[in-house]
């Protein structure tokens, strides 16, 4: 089994883009946002219990209601819990098969939750993506018409950098000033190392 590498950021801090950088050096890359959302939309198992919990207007034909099912939640707890008690333990389950899959030492599992909702304890390490919140505003603004208020508040929901960083292995800082690409190769290379002792590094 390949060894579980977790990814993650606050919202703008580059996630997606270091991601997508492991992917280039062949390191096989889940998104877990985007396969739960795939999951959540084609599971006939997950389908039939949020209709049961939260009545016929939680799906659509093309998958689950976001915009009711996102009033439904906020500002719920309760309800969220509920909602991810019922999705999790198949995402969950298609990760495991996912990675079962994988010929490779390690897989990236970019998650922008990974800590809030507790998956980092799953990983072998944590890569946490961080930046200055001003840079992040500027590019989620560039790709997104949040007001910088709404991102401001998504931002406070979240995990802060300073809390992630106590509980990764490696923190990169993409501030637009330091090169990414660089630190990504050392870390790439220092997870071969770590993860197969007697190897000779790849890059110089
Ligand atoms: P989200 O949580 O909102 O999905 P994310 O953490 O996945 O965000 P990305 O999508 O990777 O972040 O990056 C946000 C934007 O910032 C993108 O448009 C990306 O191209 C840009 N960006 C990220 N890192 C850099 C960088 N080092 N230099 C220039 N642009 C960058």
């Amino acid at each position: 089994l390949p060894y579980c590498v977790g990814l993650t950021g606050g919202i703008g801090s580059g996630k997606t883009t270091a991601a997508n950088l492991f992917r280039h050096l062949g390191v096989p890359v889940y998104i877990a946002d985007d396969e739960a959302k795939k999951l959540i939309d084609t599971d006939p198992n997950i389908r039939e219990n949020i209709l049961l919990h939260f009545g016929s207007e939680s799906y659509t034909s093309q998958g689950l209601n976001r915009p009711f099912m996102a009033r439904e939640v906020f500002s719920n707890p309760e309800k969220l819990k509920v909602l991810n008690s019922l999705t999790h333990p198949a995402v969950k389950e298609h990760f495991k098969n996912w990675i079962t899959a994988q010929k490779a030492l390690f897989v990236i599992k970019e998650a922008a939750i990974l800590f809030e909702a507790g998956t980092y304890n799953d990983c072998d390490f944590v890569i946490s993506i961080v930046a200055p919140e001003n840079i992040r505003i500027e590019r989620v603004q560039k790709r997104s018409d949040l007001s910088v208020e709404e991102i401001k508040s998504r931002i406070a929901r979240q995990w802060a950098d300073k809390q992630r960083i106590q509980l990764s292995d490696y923190v990169v800082l993409n501030d637009g000033k330091h090169s990414l690409i660089k630190q990504i190769l050392h870390i790439y290379e220092d997870i071969i190392r770590r993860t197969n002792p007697g190897s000779r590094p790849i890059y110089h």
